[in-house]
């Protein structure tokens, strides 16, 4: 069995009668803006601060923003929190001449992370043939290509592929064993 379940992953592992990682889904907020009247942002860069409080990047003629925010929650279908809202467009307007008239849109959604925020990709030593595919925090979008042919190979027990153990990347760095 293979548990690609997200933030539900522990909650599935105990279905089937495995052992939790301590996987903890983070709420991450994002808003989007109407871009300054007149302004060609099509080309503007993404900016990231340095303590990561904030970001912003134009996204299909709008700006879209995040406060950056990690905050603890259970497993759920996340929706978006006002005061991370008011966050968000307080931190821009520090940062940036961005005149806030209205946020357009806004979302949330869960980023699931492991005690030590690697993805857990590997079988469960203690659950026979309990496959984990997890804790991908805020990077399974940008790993995915890698990720998923190195979560395939590990699942057929074959070997980490050749360019990916290049990068310096071996099974036990994202094996579930490494929890104990
Ligand atoms: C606001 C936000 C911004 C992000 N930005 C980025 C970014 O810029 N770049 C980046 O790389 N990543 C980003 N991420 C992180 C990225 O979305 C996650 O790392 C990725 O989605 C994790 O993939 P996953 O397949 O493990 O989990 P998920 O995408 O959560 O998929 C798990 C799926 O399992 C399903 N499921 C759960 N339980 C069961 C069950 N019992 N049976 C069947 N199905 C089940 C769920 O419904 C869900 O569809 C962002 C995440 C958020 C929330």
């Amino acid at each position: 069995m293979a548990n690609a379940a997200g933030a539900w992953a522990d909650g599935v592992a105990r279905l089937a009668g495995a052992k939790p990682l301590g996987l903890t889904p983070m709420r991450r907020t994002i808003i989007l803006l109407d871009p300054p009247p007149g302004a060609e942002i099509a080309a503007w860069p993404a900016v990231i601060d340095a303590d990561e409080e904030y970001y912003f990047k134009p996204e299909a003629g709008m700006i879209l923003a995040s406060p950056a925010d990690e905050t603890p929650s259970d497993p759920v279908d996340a929706a978006p929190d006002e005061m991370d809202i008011a966050i968000c467009v307080d931190r821009l307007q520090n940062v940036a001449e961005l005149p806030v008239r209205r946020v357009a849109r806004s979302w949330a959604g869960l980023r699931t992370f492991a005690p030590d925020r690697v993805p857990v990709f590997g079988y469960d030593p203690r659950a026979e043939g309990f496959f984990w595919y997890a804790g991908q925090g805020g990077y399974g979008m940008q790993i995915a290509p890698a990720a998923a042919r190195l979560g395939a190979a590990l699942a057929l027990g074959q070997p980490v592929p050749a360019d990916i153990l290049e990068r310096g990347l071996v099974a036990e760095d994202v094996t579930p064993a490494r929890f104990g």
